[in-house]
Formats: C-alpha cells, structure tokens, sequence
C-alpha cells in the first residue's frame, strides 16, 4: 500500500506533502507519514528546516471520519503532533484551503505558519458536541492569548487568514499561487534560529492578569451556548491553559474530550450532521434527474411570508417578480423587504450595494400576465383552499409549460390544490418557515402526482438559498405543523386539568426550545383570527380576549408585561382559566413538571412515528432535521425522535400508557422489539 505521504528535497530543506483526497482527512496513513517524515529531516545532517504541505484543494481538514467508532491505530494524532514540535529544526505549516479541527491542530504543532490569503483556518469540533482533542485548546492560547482563542475553540466559526495573521495565529501571508515556493523560502530563514514551540508560548497570560474575561465570554455567548455541553467545556479547557502546566493542561483537555465524546449530546450532534445531509436526498429519485433552470422566479402574496420568501431569491441572485391584488399592499410589501434588508445592512451583515442590488432584482406587480415567463412561482396567500385554488388557476392559464407552481401553505391539501391546474405533476408544496428569510427549515411537499425532476429540482434550488429542506408527503399540517398541533392540544389540556400555563412554558425553556406555547401566542398577538364578538367564549383563548388581553402589543395576555417586556403569570388568567375549566366540568389537579414534560414531548414523538409509519416522512431523522430548523428543538438531544431512542421508546410508551394518552401500533411494536427509530 502506497502512502499518502510524500517527502520532496528542496537543498536544506525537506518538504513533507500529503496527497489523501478529497480533503487530506488525517487517517492513520497520513498520521505515520508524518512521522516518518519529520523523522527522515531529523535522521539527515543535511536537512535544516522542514514545510508541511498539502495537495489538492486544501490543507488537512481534519479527522478521518471513517475511523469514527473503530479501535483507534497509531500513531495518535496528539502523539504525531507531539514528535513534530519536538523537533528542532524549524518545521513550517503551508497552508491553504481549510485547516480545520485535526489540521489546525496539526498547524499548531508546527513552529510557524504561513497560508494563502483565501486560506481558513478554525476548531470547529464545539459543533459536534466536542472539544479538540490533539492539544489544540493548550497550544492555542499559549499561542495567541486566551481571549483570542476563546471564540475559535467555544463558538467554532473558522476565520480568514487575515484575521489568524492579526490575532498571531499565522507568521505571514504568501502569494495566492506561490505557496510552496513562499514556504520553503520562509522556513530557509529561520535556519538556525531556536524553535518557538506553541506548547511553550507564554500569550495566554492575558487569562491570568485578568479573568474575568473567561465570565464575560460566557455572558456575551450565553444565548448561543445555552444547554450545549461542549462550549463550557471549552472554555474551561482554554482557562485550564493559562492555570495548569502543558502537560496537565493537556490532560485536563483529554479528561473533557473523552467526557464529551461518550455523552449523549455529541452523539446526538454527530446524528445531526448526517440527518441533515440525508435529509436531502430522495430515495426513490435517481441522483442523475435532469433539473429543471430556475433562472426566475414569481411570488404571489407580498405579506409577511411572500416578502420574507423572495428575499432568499434576491440575495441569491436570481431575480424575483412580486404580484399583489392591490397597489398599497405591493408598496407595503416591498417597503418591508427593503427595510429588513437595511436592518441587516446596518448590523454590517450586508453592504449598502447588496442591498440596492437585492432590491434591483425585485419587479412588483399587479399583472399575472408578467408571470409568464417565470420558471417557478410560489404562492403565499391568505389560508383559504378556494383563494389558493383561484390563484392556482390563474396561474396555469398564464405560465408557461414546464414551469413550477409551489403554494406555501401551512395545513392545506396540495393534491386538492393541484387539481386546480392542468399540471399537476409541476405542482408541490414549499413550505417555508417564519420569518422565511432568517429560518433554515424548507419543508418540500411531495403531492400524490408531483414529478421526479421537480421534486429534485426543488431541493438543489433549497441549497442554492441556503435553506435545509426536508421531504413531506401531503397531511393535514406536514411533518412539522401535524407535531405541532399535537403539542398544542396537550398544553390546552394540561392547563385545563390545573397545570400553572408558565410551568408549560418553563419545562418547554427548561428542555431547551426558546419559548413555550403561551409565550408565543402573547408574542404573536391572541387576537389573530379572533371573531372579535367578546360574548361568544368557546376556548381560554376566546376568554382572554374578551378581556382585552391581546398579548404583548396590549401589555398582557397570558403573562403580564413591564416596560421591559419582562412577564410575569397573572392571576386574573389563572382564575380565568379555572372559570373555564369549572364550565366545562373539567376537574382541576395539581400537575407536575415531569408529568408537563411527558405530556407535551411524549404525544410528539407519537405522531412522529403515525407520520413514518404513513411514510409521510422518508426516515426518522428527517423528522429531527424539520424540529430543529423550523421549531427550535434543541440541537443537543438530537431532535425528538433521536431523543426518543435516547431515552428508550418503551420509556415513551410506559409514559403515554401511565397519562391515558395514545400509543400508536408502530411505536407500541418498535418499543416492543426493542428497536430505536434512527
Ligand atoms: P399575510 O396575510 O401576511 O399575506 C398574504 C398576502 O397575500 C396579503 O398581502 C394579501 O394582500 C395577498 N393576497 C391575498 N389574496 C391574494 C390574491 N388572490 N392575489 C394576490 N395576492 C393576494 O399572510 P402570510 O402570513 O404571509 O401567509 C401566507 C401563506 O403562508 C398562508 O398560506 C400561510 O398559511 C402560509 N404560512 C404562514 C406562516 C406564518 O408564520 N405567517 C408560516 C408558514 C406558512
């Protein structure tokens, strides 16, 4: 078996090169080529300096994952890198591409790092639940400071090149197209020189003089990290650096590497990473379906959703026309988009051209007859089946033949709204989520008659604009909004039955979901879709509203509001919902948060599984991937049926059986065979 290491000479200085595509991952051969290699510099008089480079289109970009759960084979990684910066001869890291997790680490070891200017350089393990785990949280801050390391080791975002070069963590910068050249030049004058060692470095003193600013980061970061295991984890370990010695500091990373590699939440991280990808993916669809070119697209609806959707487009380039019944609903419309566009502009995220250029993009109109030449157009108007199947016909009648025509509705029938057009099979649901430019989630409805190409072509285009799209068949509600309902009906329940509505909230915050169902509803306003007749109370909700309690807008709805919007539980609403319980001959208990929790979660997990067993969803974890882009399901537990097998379904089912709720047949036989869902 060849290696994928190589070692050129160059006069006096060795030049080790790996060639292990497609991104020079350090598997064991790439490991013991490396050492071999500084070896071969050590054991030669002649040699005087070492570079290490890659072929190909990057720099080590980290581990092999296809060693990922087998019996480790050395050398190590921490141990290879130990034996390269023990050397003393200057050894060089040329680097372009990206030098991510196990590469920057194998950077790190090296004396000095020179890179391209497009290079990216970072310590992304913390969005796999883990820490670096090759001595890169001791090495870094002693080589650029604690506070500079915190964000690349606890929040994992790589950085340019220019950035690393500024905070130290790059000797130099080298011409685009000159790497290899530039890096042996700049190893050749360091000849002689003693080594500087990042296991020796002194820089994350500046943790010591002053730490608070290990309590500030946590602060600053305290929303992003939240529940998540793994960025206190590397913070401790970054603080370690500065109060232990390397070796212990060493041994403290391993210690807490190992913790967080066997716990659940880098598992359920891990399953994350590749329910995502396979979300996308379509069993029953050749990979090599011709796509269909969506140079166009036509939006019908500028409200809150049709705004938000042709955002995606426009700043994706692909030009967008904007239809609306009348003149002032466009104009408010497309004022909105500019607006949020220039909110985004003024927090730096965008320059003042990608906005006028976004903007260039956008063709309002009034005329479906401008839609003609659109290749896909997406519906998002009122939640009325004979609205949507109005537009749907108007719609066939004006665009052209072999175009795509997608409704964004939350719960109806797309075969219904199919049935509408003479082309069916160019129908389907795109189901984007609110606000629909911020949120990752694209739930892609496949009808009974949709086709093969545009069903693909539905899912390369979610890439394009960067959303993460997941495949439903037609139900009431899809995959996200049918477990939805079903959570809602139980919050509703459990107040009836005396549960306190803030104690749902909470066990919901407590779990890991940025807000509980009253919450939202007083953050959206109650009053939506109210009749408005204050003597017809048929739900708590009716209630509230006979009230005035509309909500956040009105100062109080299920909570009341500060000035600050800070809530608090009203009395007045616990008594209202009493009153409404007593009149329906419901009888009030004492409720406790576990039982809230299996109340609200457990029923979820339920119709997950009705939803397989229809084969409304392809697999388990593209329901994961739904709940934790478009529902904030927290991350760390893997999504709720990821959960469920970490918990163990027969738990699920003691738990549905011990409330009097329902049990499916699929999840009774799964938990009865001792099976998981994913
Ligand atoms: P909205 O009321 O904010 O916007 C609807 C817009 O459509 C209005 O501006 C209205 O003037 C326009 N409109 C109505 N009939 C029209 C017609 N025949 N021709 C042209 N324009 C017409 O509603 P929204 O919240 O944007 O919801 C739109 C769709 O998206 C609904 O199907 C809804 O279920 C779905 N949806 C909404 C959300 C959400 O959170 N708001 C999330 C996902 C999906």
């Amino acid at each position: 078996m060849t290696s994928p290491i190589r070692t050129e000479r160059h006069d006096n200085v060795l030049v080790i090169i790996s060639d292990n595509p497609p991104v020079n991952a350090l598997g064991q051969k790439v490991r013991a080529g490396l050492v071999e290699g500084i070896e071969e510099a050590l054991g030669d008089d002649g040699v005087e300096a070492v570079v290490i480079r890659c072929d190909g289109r990057t720099f080590f970009a980290g581990a092999d994952i296809t060693e990922f759960g087998k019996p480790p084979q050395g050398p190590s990684l921490p141990d290879a890198l130990d034996r390269l910066e023990a050397s003393d001869k200057p050894v060089v890291a040329a680097i372009h591409g990206t030098a991510l997790g196990g590469g920057c680490e194998v950077a790190l070891a090296c004396h000095y790092r020179v890179a391209v200017p497009s290079a990216k350089l970072g310590l992304p393990e913390v969005k796999l639940g883990l820490i670096p785990g090759a001595a890169g949280t001791q090495r870094l801050p002693r080589l650029v400071g604690a506070e500079a390391a915190l964000p690349l080791v606890a929040i994992g975002n790589p950085i340019s090149a220019s950035k690393a070069k500024d905070i130290g963590l790059l000797d130099e910068i080298v011409g685009e197209d000159s790497l290899a050249a530039d890096a042996i030049a700049f190893a050749r004058s360091k000849v002689g020189q003693p080594v500087p060692r990042a296991s020796e470095g002194d820089a994350n003193r500046d943790g010591v003089a002053n730490p608070a600013i290990f309590d500030e980061f946590r602060a600053r970061n305290g929303r992003k990290m939240r529940g998540f295991d793994a960025p206190n984890a590397a913070i401790d370990a970054v603080k370690a650096a500065g109060e232990l010695s390397y070796a212990e500091g060493v041994k403290k990373e391993r210690d807490l590497f190992g913790k967080l590699m066997t716990g659940t939440q880098s598992k359920a991280m891990r399953h994350y990473f590749f329910a995502e990808r396979a979300a996308n993916k379509i069993d029953d669809i050749p990979s090599d379906t011709p796509l269909i070119d969506v140079k166009k697209v036509g939006i019908i609806g500028a409200g809150t959703m049709g705004g938000g959707i042709a955002m995606n487009f426009l700043s994706a380039g692909i030009p967008v026309t904007i239809l609306e019944m009348k003149q002032d609903a466009l104009d408010r419309g497309t004022a909105t988009m500019r607006r949020n566009y220039e909110a985004t502009a003024k927090k730096g995220r965008m320059s003042a051209d990608q906005v006028e250029r976004a903007m260039s993009l956008l063709t309002p109109t009034l005329d479906y007859a401008d839609l003609a030449d659109c290749d896909l157009v997406i519906e998002a108007v009122y939640e009325s089946m004979e609205v949507k199947k109005e537009v749907f016909g108007k719609l066939d009648a004006v665009v052209k033949e072999g175009a795509i025509l997608a409704s964004n509705t939350s719960y109806l029938d797309i075969d219904e709204i199919a049935a509408a057009t003479k082309r069916p099979g160019y129908v389907l649901g795109l189901h984007f989520f609110s606000p629909a430019n911020v949120m990752k989630l694209l739930e892609v409805v496949r009808g009974e008659k949709t086709r093969d190409d545009v069903l693909a072509t539905a899912m390369k285009l979610s890439k394009t604009i960067g959303k993460v799209a997941a495949v439903s068949g037609v139900c009431p509600g899809f995959i996200g909004n049918r477990m939805l309902s079903k959570r809602q009906e139980q919050a509703n329940r459990l107040i009836l039955e005396g549960a306190n509505y803030w104690d749902v909230d909470d066990v919901l915050l407590e779990f890991g979901f940025p807000m509980g169902p009253f919450q939202m509803g007083d953050l959206a306003g109650i009053d939506i879709g109210w009749h408005r007749d204050p003597s017809k109370v048929t739900t708590v909700r009716e209630a509230l509203c006979a009230v005035g309690r509309f909500g956040q807008k009105a100062g109080k709805g299920f909570y009341d509001y500060d000035e600050a919007r800070q809530r608090t539980p009203s009395d007045e609403v616990k008594g209202i919902i009493a009153d409404f319980a007593a009149k329906k001959g419901t009888e009030q208990r004492d409720i406790s948060k576990d039982e809230i929790r299996e109340g609200l979660l457990y029923p979820m997990v339920n119709e997950g599984a009705k939803i397989l067993e229809e084969g409304m969803a392809q697999r388990a974890s593209d329901i994961d991937v739904v709940w934790i882009n478009g529902y904030g399901w927290p991350l760390y537990t893997g999504g709720p049926m990821f959960w469920a097998d970490t918990i163990g379904l027969d738990a699920v089912v003691e738990g549905l059986e011990r409330h009097g709720l329902s049990v499916s047949d699929h999840l009774r036989q799964k938990a009865g065979a001792g099976e998981t869902f994913n």
